[in-house]
Formats: C-alpha cells, sequence, structure tokens
C-alpha cells in the first residue's frame, strides 16, 4: 500500500528550516520560521523557566492524567494574563479555558468543534494569514474565505476594505481575527478600530475567532491585549487561542489555550463541554509540564517580575532590530522606502522583497526568508545585519 505515495509538499515555513539546516555555510541567516532569537542568535530558556522547572521536579508527585481541559489553576492563569484580575470575564464565569498543545492545538480543537457544531459555518481569514490557518480549517473539514486586511501600497491595515468585506460575511460565519503582531503583515488594528469591528461582528453575528500569539512581543503584556479585551465587551461571545510559545519561550513544550467567552456563564459551561469532546477524541488530555512552568512562574510573585523582564529584553531586542535594519538599509544608499518596518510589530514584516529577489537571497547568501517575504525580525542581530542588508541591496 505504502509504494503508491510520492513525496508530500514541504510545508512553506518548517520545510526552509529544513534547507536551512543543511545549509554548510557557517554565515546563513534564518528569517524564515517564527522563532525568537536572541543576539547571539540562539533561541533560549528563558532564566525563569528555569527556575520554575527545578521547583516542579523538586515538588512533582504524580505523572497522572490531566483533566481533559487541563488543569483549573492554568486556565485561571491563561484568564488572568489577556484580561487581568477582577475583570468581568475573569470573575463572571462566562469564560472557560481548556488547555491545549500550542496555539495550532487550540485552533485546531476551535476548528474540530465549529466543523462538529455548526457544520454549516465557514471561517473567514484575513488575506494574508499565518499559512497554517488555512491547513487546520481543512483538515478540521471547514471551508475557508478570506476578507482584506493588508494594503501592500501601504505596508498597513486598510481598514476601510476590511469593514466592507467583513459587513459582506453572512450570519453565523466565523471571523478570525490576530489580536496584536499580525503573522505575517506585522501591523494590527487600533483600539478605535477594534471597537469598530466589535460593534460590526455584534450587528452581523459573526462569531470572532481570535488568535493571540504573540502577547507581550509587540508594545508590553497589557497594551498588545487591547483587541481581546475590547471583543470580550459584555454580552459578547468569542473563541480566543492564545500561545506561550513565544512569550515564554516553550516552543516545544506545545503550551497554548481554548478560551471560549459567552455571554453567561451558564452558556460557558456548555460549550465548554462540547470542547471537551473534541478534546477526547483527539488527543485526550493535554500534556502538564508546559502549563505547570506558566502556572508557576506567573502565580509567583519573583518568578513573574523575571518573567516580564525577561520578555521585555526580547520586545526591545526586536524592536531594537527593526530599527537598525532600517537605518543600516538607508546607510548603505538603498533607495527604497523600508521605513514602515519600524512602524511595524512582533517578529514579522512583509518586506515587499519579491518571490525572485527571496531566492536570489537563498542561493547567493544563503539568507532564507519566506517566498512570500515574510522576514522574521528577531533573525537579524548586530552581527548579520550588515551581511544581511548588503546583500539585500544586491538582490534588489
Ligand atoms: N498563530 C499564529 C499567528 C502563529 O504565528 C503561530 C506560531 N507560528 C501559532 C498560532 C501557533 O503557535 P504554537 O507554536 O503555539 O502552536
Amino acid at each position: 500500500m505504502f509504494k503508491q505515495f510520492e513525496m508530500a509538499p514541504p510545508d512553506p515555513i518548517l520545510g526552509l528550516t529544513e534547507t536551512y539546516n543543511k545549509d554548510p555555510n557557517p554565515n546563513k541567516i534564518n528569517l524564515g520560521v517564527g522563532v525568537y532569537k536572541d543576539a547571539s542568535g540562539k533561541t533560549p530558556v528563558l532564566k525563569c523557566v528555569k527556575a520554575a522547572e527545578a521547583r516542579i521536579l523538586a515538588e512533582e508527585s504524580t505523572k497522572g492524567y490531566l483533566p481533559m481541559s487541563g488543569s483549573p489553576d492554568y486556565g485561571a492563569v491563561v484568564q488572568q494574563l489577556v484580561f487581568g484580575t477582577n475583570t468581568d470575564v475573569t470573575t463572571s464565569g462566562r469564560a472557560a479555558t481548556a488547555h491545549t498543545p500550542g496555539g495550532t492545538g487550540a485552533l485546531r480543537v476551535a476548528g474540530d468543534f465549529i466543523r462538529q457544531k455548526r457544520p454549516d459555518s465557514k471561517i473567514w481569514l484575513p488575506d494574508p494569514t499565518w499559512a497554517n490557518h488555512k491547513g487546520i480549517c481543512a483538515a478540521a473539514g471547514i471551508s475557508t474565505e478570506t476578507y482584506t486586511y493588508f494594503d501592500a501600497a501601504s505596508n498597513s491595515v486598510d481598514f476601510d476594505a476590511m469593514t466592507k468585506s467583513l459587513k459582506g460575511i453572512p450570519s453565523g460565519d466565523v471571523v478570525l481575527l490576530h489580536v496584536c503582531c499580525h503573522n505575517p503583515a506585522g501591523t494590527d488594528l487600533t483600539a478605535e478600530q477594534w471597537n469598530t469591528v466589535a460593534d460590526l461582528v455584534a450587528e452581523r453575528e459573526l462569531l470572532p475567532l481570535l488568535d493571540f500569539a504573540y502577547q507581550g512581543f509587540a508594545d508590553g503584556l497589557e497594551e498588545d491585549a487591547t483587541g481581546a479585551t475590547v471583543m470580550a465587551r459584555p454580552g459578547a461571545e468569542l473563541m480566543l487561542c492564545t500561545s506561550y510559545s513565544k512569550n515564554f519561550s516553550l516552543y516545544n513544550e506545545r503550551i497554548g489555550a481554548l478560551t471560549i467567552i459567552a455571554a453567561d456563564a451558564d452558556a460557558a459551561e456548555k460549550v465548554m463541554s462540547h470542547i471537551k469532546l473534541a478534546i477526547r477524541t483527539n488527543y485526550s488530555n493535554p500534556p502538564a509540564h508546559g502549563a505547570k512552568i506558566v502556572t508557576t512562574i506567573v502565580n509567583d510573585s519573583d518568578l513573574r517580575a523575571q518573567w516580564l523582564g525577561e520578555l521585555k529584553t526580547m520586545r526591545d531586542r526586536i524592536n531594537g532590530m527593526r530599527i537598525l535594519f532600517v537605518d543600516t538599509l538607508s546607510k548603505l544608499g538603498v533607495e527604497r522606502d523600508f521605513s514602515f518596518i519600524k512602524q511595524q510589530r512582533g517578529m514579522f514584516s512583509f518586506s515587499g522583497l519579491n518571490k525572485d529577489q527571496v531566492q536570489a537571497l537563498r542561493d547567493n547568501n544563503s539568507i532564507y526568508a519566506v517566498d512570500s517575504g515574510r522576514i522574521n525580525v528577531a533573525g537579524m542581530t548586530e552581527d548579520n545585519m550588515f551581511r544581511l542588508c548588503k546583500a539585500i541591496k544586491a538582490a534588489l
């Protein structure tokens, strides 16, 4: 049976990392996969994580299964990180959280739930969006459509076109929105625009599916949550997928969550009972370690302060590289205006490089970016910046 198969197409982003890993050039640069790297080009284990793990190792007394939706302590921490303490969402009971393997796991469980309970609903994705969104929806058996989001000419959100697009979505459909650090566009909605979107989805009876994978990577923990807090206004319903891969640098622990916000506690509990069924037939119950780390850190004032400091270091480095990149290109006499990269947030930007230019960077300089021209700013360092910008000048 197996002999009939050809190789599956490589994943556009993870496949690129495989090629990068095989490249023998010691000066290679990976601007592909969305992983944070420090000034020396490494993806570090945070110090607060090491400290939490030491405690967990000393105190852990069982490897028994977790409940299907994970530990309630972790659920409370997830809600607190996004919505703060003593807010309507965290005290009313209208939020219910399931711990999932990464943000990807959260999206897939949300997809399974939608497919099972709202089989006629489509999911509307922003154009552009993270490549895996479409794949996850397809794997769950859901059709997708796109709504306008980004204007390539101005490198910013085309909000008029976006609202026009949203107004055309049939009631009962699902709209996926990136809460911050839009991947791959690097450009987000303002608080005012979020309010308009919240009005629109209420008016049109759409279900928001918020993807929040980069909390703390743009401007700060609270600032970055604006979209989620605005959308979760009293009476509103939504699904929220969070990930702690990036902001706790816990990529391979596969730690994320799916939070349901309903109009009231009774509805939230009922929806969660269906989410649990989707989990049971998928991976049964979540892996414990990442959730223990996040819970231990957030619930301990010293570790939490240490984490916020380490998160700030990551954020400041990314924003610093944005400035250095634009300045170095300009010092080298590159005429094209890249200044928009300074304004954008998160690890990604659309560089505006076309497929041929991306290919030339790969072939001539061992510099790896996604074919769409998306670059991961966190792959830049003070050491590789000059080489990178010279290569971009040549490719242009
Ligand atoms: N959503 C977006 C927009 C992402 O960029 C990513 C990670 N690249 C995820 C979700 C999934 O993150 P995780 O690694 O936690 O599955």
